[in-house]
């Protein structure tokens, strides 16, 4: 199977020069989907994990199953306002401007060794923003999986000394 088949590429979206690596027909698709999370389950149980980590939306799609499907936890990573207990933020660099990445405080528990997951590396930005947080709870960041990678944009650059799972370049 070539899961690349199940990625839809839609230019200038949303805006002008960006195309739009969208992973819905992979997700709409059982044994692509399926497929997809056996490669980070594969990725996951060489680390020994405690724990799954992702940025909101789309890391939980690409997290969670992997978490129900190793038995263990899953934690996510929100916007500002949506975790309704205490948290820690993170303020990172955007194209334009800056945003910022929340967690619960009681998320990770120090020493805990933790997969982070995401749809699709582009800048970095994100990644290292959730791998700040999890760090500032004590966790041990020893994975980072995602499902695509847009490579010419070098977000590995930012993640230096990480290890990194793509399942699909462009
Ligand atoms: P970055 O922080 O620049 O690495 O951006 C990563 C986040 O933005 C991921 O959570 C993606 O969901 C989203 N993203 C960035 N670029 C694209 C793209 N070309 N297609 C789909 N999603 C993207």
């Amino acid at each position: 199977m070539n899961l690349k088949d199940y990625i839809a590429s839609i230019p200038d979206y949303p805006k002008e020069g960006i195309v739009f690596r969208d992973i819905s027909p992979l997700m709409a698709d059982g044994e692509a989907y399926r497929e997809a999370t056996r490669q980070i389950v594969n990725y996951a149980k060489e680390k020994q994990i405690d724990m799954v980590v992702g940025p909101e939306a789309r890391g939980f799609i690409v997290g969670c199953p992997v978490a129900f499907e190793l038995g263990l936890g899953f934690a996510p990573v929100r916007k500002p306002g949506k975790l309704p207990r205490e948290v820690i933020e993170v303020e990172y660099e955007k194209e334009y401007g800056t945003d910022t990445l929340t967690i619960h405080r009681d998320a990770i528990k120090p020493g805990q060794r933790v997969l982070i997951t995401d749809d699709l590396l582009a800048t970095g930005g994100t990644i290292k923003a959730t791998i700040e947080l999890v760090e500032q709870l004590g966790g041990i960041v020893v994975g980072c999986a995602f499902l695509i990678e847009l490579e010419e944009l070098h977000g590995r650059d930012k993640i230096q000394g990480y290890d990194i799972l793509t399942l699909m370049d462009y």
